[in-house]
């Protein structure tokens, strides 16, 4: 545990919605497929964001703000990986019953209660990531539940949904969106906020992981599982975390949290002790440019050669405030440049926690403070852009510096590859949602249930028990097995080779993974590919040694076989003719090493041969070899 928390004495709730893509033929609501491209895009298009008033008058502000500004999206797409549907110019097709079928199957699994008709709903999202301006979701199942160690962990429900368009970058005021994944059928997986620690949290991901992995119809590879996370502590507020894609992030996003809570809860005690109140922080700005007209700051210098401006604001006995660390290398000045980023599309701010530095000199902080007369416990924020931006920068400031005096601001929040999270928007309110009346309701009757529930996949614990008495491996490489994408294939080569089972579940998770880490391009090798390789190991054409040679020829070698890798690799098993010739060669070169050490010699010996005839000849039969020699 980091820092020593106790997570249950300060009352850590967290929540997991767990994302994941199905692997279905079609997408959700069209016969597109649910691929990713990674081509130019065939065509594009341009739409201008439309803030939507939902049916509760509620208008997200972000989204509205964003609009304000002149914000237009520009659409990429190929015509094999989207239709009209997604360009929101033809309705959306009849649901996808294959991905019902998935979703309804892991509700199943996780004793959920399904639902007797099912009815599509639209749930307002207007950032641009779906061209309607709403997504579609629809509950499969409610009210199950998942066992995690001894916990039994609520599921509130099993959802399906359409995922989102990919955003590729921004460029001024055009935002990049490509819909080819707009469509992918996701389920989605809600547990109750009953996870108390960050440990937890990622068992539970994990848990649930494994059930929709074990209906053996889920999409693999990194950003096809999402997790989101509300986390909550006592006097903090709760918190979405947005995307964390990755499992090990889990525990470490919710212990960046707590940590950034609690010390946001301190700081606000503190400052209200100093006497600070919120209206105490004034939209007062100040034209600091002439304080900067000689300055060796490159960023400043830069913005003044095109004639723009630098802005201060004062934050009132905020000094040493800013540069309070609230997770790893982010401080509260971090938390406030991002508001400005967010806000007023400037690069970043300066403050007075950080200066003298970046060229700015200890003459022109003076200067700075007497112009925005400054006392000596208040902080100082500037930014240098142009003047509209500045302004809406420095305003953003204002609003976060006051928050920090009240408390922890509700937040919407995305995962940072480190585990650390930035400002994505202010947290909207309630899902907003509402029926799509293009869709008609899919009833669930009693026979279609019968049918799906009637050949439901085994559950993971199940699954391992029977691998390590099946097979008998050991625990560490059965739980390897039976995580990995290839469990299924392993089967399959033990059933078919003689192969011991170990050889084959070390190959296929270690020796893949070191093959991976080195760059070769595992994935190009088919499963196909990989049963002739042990098929090969079988009828001794093929020594195990040769393994990884092999599969690193034929990821470059896509439709060729094993047999023309084995050839013109020079890999064809030694006769045992030409071995016996070999060994012979190398017992006389070490005749000396021989009359002195007898039989011991025989672990060089084993060295020298092997390493003459790696991937040509087994060990096995290497060594009883040598051994009979040697007794002669
Ligand atoms: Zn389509």
């Amino acid at each position: 545990m980091r820092l020593g928390i106790d997570y249950e004495k300060i009352g850590l709730k967290v929540g997991l919605e767990i994302h994941q893509q199905l692997d279905t033929s079609a997408k959700l609501f069209c016969n597109c497929k649910p691929e990713l491209f990674r081509e130019e895009p065939e065509l594009t298009f341009l739409r201008s964001l439309r803030p939507t008033q939902s049916e509760l008058g509620q208008v997200d502000p972000a989204a509205y703000f964003e609009f304000q500004k002149g914000v237009r999206i520009l659409y990429e797409a190929t015509t094999t990986t989207s239709c009209l549907v997604e360009m929101d110019e033809e309705p959306p097709h009849p649901l996808n019953m294959e991905a019902v079928e998935i979703a309804l199957r892991s509700g199943l699994m996780m004793n959920a209660k399904p639902v007797d008709e099912i009815h599509v709903m639209r749930k307002t999202v207007i950032d641009g990531s779906n061209t309607t301006g709403f997504q579609r979701t629809c509950v499969i199942a409610l009210n199950g539940d998942v066992k995690v160690g001894e916990k039994l962990v609520p599921i509130q429900h099993v959802s399906l949904e359409e995922d989102a368009a990919r955003k590729m970058g921004q460029e001024g005021e055009i935002i990049r969106y490509r819909i080819d994944r707009l469509g992918i059928p996701l389920v989605e997986v809600a547990t109750a906020p009953v996870i108390n620690s960050p440990k937890e949290a990622k068992e539970v991901a994990l848990a649930i992981g494994r059930v929709l992995r074990a209906t053996g119809k889920v999409k693999r590879g990194l950003g096809t599982i999402r997790q989101d996370l509300n986390i909550s502590i006592p006097n903090g507020a709760l918190m979405e975390i947005k995307g964390v894609q990755e499992l090990e992030l889990v525990s470490l996003a919710v212990e960046y949290e707590v940590q950034r809570q609690l010390s946001l809860i301190k700081i606000s005690e503190e400052l209200k002790k100093n006497g600070i109140e919120e209206n105490g922080v004034k939209e007062e700005f100040f034209d600091v440019t002439d304080v900067f007209k000689q300055t060796k700051c490159k960023v400043i210098r830069k913005t003044l050669e095109k004639n723009q401006q630098v802005l201060a604001v004062k934050l009132p006995k905020f000094k040493g405030f800013l540069k309070r660390e609230l997770m790893p290398d982010f401080r509260l000045g971090t938390e406030m440049a991002d508001r400005a980023r967010f806000w007023g599309r400037v690069g970043g701010i300066f403050h007075t926690d950080e200066l003298p530095a970046y060229g700015i000199t200890t003459e022109e902080v003076e200067k700075l403070k007497k112009a925005v007369k400054a006392e000596e416990h208040d902080a100082i924020v500037l930014v240098a852009d142009k003047p509209e931006n500045t302004e809406d920068a420095l305003r953003a400031v204002v609003e976060r510096a006051r928050e920090a005096i009240k408390g922890v601001p509700q937040e919407t929040r995305t995962s940072n590859p480190d585990g650390t999270t930035h400002y994505m928007r202010p947290r909207p309110g309630a899902a907003r949602m509402y029926p799509e009346t293009d869709i008609p309701p899919i009833r669930i009757t009693e026979q279609y249930l019968k049918h799906v529930g009637s050949h439901l996949p085994e559950m993971p614990e199940q699954k391992l028990e029977r691998l390590m008495k099946e097979y008998g491996l050991n625990k560490k490489l059965t739980k390897q097995i039976s995580d990995s994408e290839r469990s299924e294939l392993f089967e399959a080569i033990v059933k078919e080779s003689q192969v011991s089972p170990t050889t084959v579940a070390v190959f296929l998770t270690e020796t893949l993974k070191a093959l991976k880490r080195d760059g070769v391009q595992v994935d190009n090798v088919s499963e196909k590919r990989i049963r002739e390789i042990f098929m090969s190991i079988n009828s001794e054409e093929l020594t195990k040694e040769a393994i990884p040679d092999i599969i690193s020829w034929l990821s470059k070698h896509e439709n060729k076989s094993v047999k023309e890798a084995i050839s013109s690799l020079g890999l064809e098993v030694l006769s045992k003719k030409e071995l016996e010739k070999i060994v012979d060669k190398a017992i006389r070169a070490s005749k000396k090493l021989i009359e002195e050490r007898g039989i011991n010699a025989f672990g060089v010996l084993m060295g020298i041969i092997m390493k003459e005839v790696r991937g040509r000849a087994n060990a096995g039969s290497v060594s009883e070899l040598i051994r009979k020699k040697l007794e002669q």
